[in-house]
């Protein structure tokens, strides 16, 4: 109980449920953050290892993500504690369990996440019918399978460059994670004529500076190869990826891989962040002191969100991806405008954006008589 306390504030959360099912071994949390827009859509991650602090902070994450995006929407996160790669009956009945116990929750709507998919989404509609990205068969966008979010940071990236002193053509990608988020990003990027030559996966990193070829990386992820195997390049280790020199950098992987202990080692001009709470706040600032410019997780990899938004919307997937074109390119224009004006970290100005957006919604909603009451955290 007290480790929820400690991070509430006067934005939330508003719930935090821990389920417990022994018959099928399931242990799982789900934090509601703020739903001052609307019902919560975030992630339902499947990992051995994510603390209530953490699902918290993420949860965080999709609240000020929505808000930015002016999305009827609040933010919220879940996580089924368990490897994702556990055989697929007993994901899926762990993943039905979740859902039905989460059945009268109205406030939080399913989304995939790291671990989980379409087809974890499909079963999440079977059992209680509130989920976005779900597979075409149901009505869903793909989200993953398209690449919304890198899409996305594709475009916040061009926006980025405005405030760099270097152009995209050429440039030298590094990217971190080649999954849902990575994969396409590289693939997008590289098509704007950026040049990828790092990567990594959580098997280890591949290294060219003459360059790798994108969809041959992603054929061998598909046959279940590590990008480490791609044979024209130097293979390193997994965490090697944050040494490697380049123009952009994009964690697209784990939260806080970048902290206090290797931030000295990042050799990049922008860092573009794709995973959500890649970077800790002392490592954010210490790389704003050094002249690198980094784009925040909420604003950059937004377009995942804003797609599964449009899926509940009935919207079809071009309207989806220029939605996510129009309202990215718009809010790092604001945000990095913003930081530049008054001197401050992008983060602390898109914090100040969300935050007022959802602020507004806020003061439309009946708790907000309350307030100012005694006891308000
Ligand atoms: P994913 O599971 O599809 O891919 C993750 C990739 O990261 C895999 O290639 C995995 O091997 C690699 N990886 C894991 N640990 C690693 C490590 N320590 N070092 C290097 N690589 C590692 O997940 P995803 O959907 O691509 O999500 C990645 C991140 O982006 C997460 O933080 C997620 O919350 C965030 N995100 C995802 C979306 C989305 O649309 N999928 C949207 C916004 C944010």
């Amino acid at each position: 109980m007290e480790e929820v306390f400690r991070f509430a504030d006067e934005l939330g959360p508003t719930k935090v449920i821990h389920v417990y099912e022994p018959s099928v071994g399931l242990k799982a949390v789900l934090v509601v953050d703020n739903v001052a827009r609307g019902p919560a859509i975030g992630g339902l991650r499947m990992a051995p290892d994510v603390s209530t602090e953490e699902c918290f902070r993420l949860a965080r994450t999709m609240t000020l993500k929505n808000a930015a995006a002016d999305l009827p929407h609040g933010g919220g996160k879940s996580v089924i504690y368990g490897d994702p790669k556990m055989p697929k009956k007993e994901k899926e009945a762990l993943i039905r369990a979740f859902a039905s116990s989460l059945r009268e929750i109205q406030e939080y709507i399913f989304a995939p996440d790291m671990g989980t998919d379409e087809e974890c989404m499909a079963w999440v509609q079977d059992e209680i019918g509130r989920v976005v990205g779900l597979p075409c068969e149901f009505g869903g966008i793909p989200l993953d399978e398209i690449g919304a979010t890198g899409w996305g940071l594709s475009h916040v990236t061009e926006v980025a460059l405005e405030y760099c002193d270097f152009d995209l053509d050429g440039a030298r990608v590094v990217v971190q994670g080649f999954g849902a988020v990575g994969k396409h990003t590289a693939r997008f990027l590289t098509e704007k004529g950026a040049m990828l030559v790092g990567v990594a996966d959580s098997r280890g990193t591949i290294y060219n500076p003459q360059g790798l070829d994108v969809h041959a990386l992603i054929e061998l992820k598909k046959a279940g190869k590590s990008v480490a195997d791609y044979p024209d390049g130097k293979k390193l280790d997994r965490d090697a990826v944050i040494d490697i020199e380049c123009d952009i950098w994009i964690p697209a992987a784990q939260p806080d891989v970048i902290d206090v202990d290797n931030m000295h080692r990042l050799k990049a001009k922008l860092v573009i962040e794709g995973a959500n709470i890649p970077i800790t706040k002392g490592a954010e600032k210490y790389l704003y002191e050094k002249g690198v410019l980094c784009v925040p997780d909420f604003i950059a990899n937004a377009g995942g969100v804003i797609c599964a938004a449009m899926e509940c919307q009935r919207a079809c997937q071009s309207v989806a991806f220029q939605a996510i074109e129009e309202k990215l390119r718009r809010n790092t224009r604001l945000v990095l405008e913003d930081a530049a004006t008054k001197g401050i970290l992008p983060r602390e100005a898109a914090v100040d954006l969300a935050v007022q957006r959802l602020k507004k919604s806020m003061s439309y909603r009946r708790w907000s008589l309350f307030s100012s009451a005694p006891g308000f955290v």
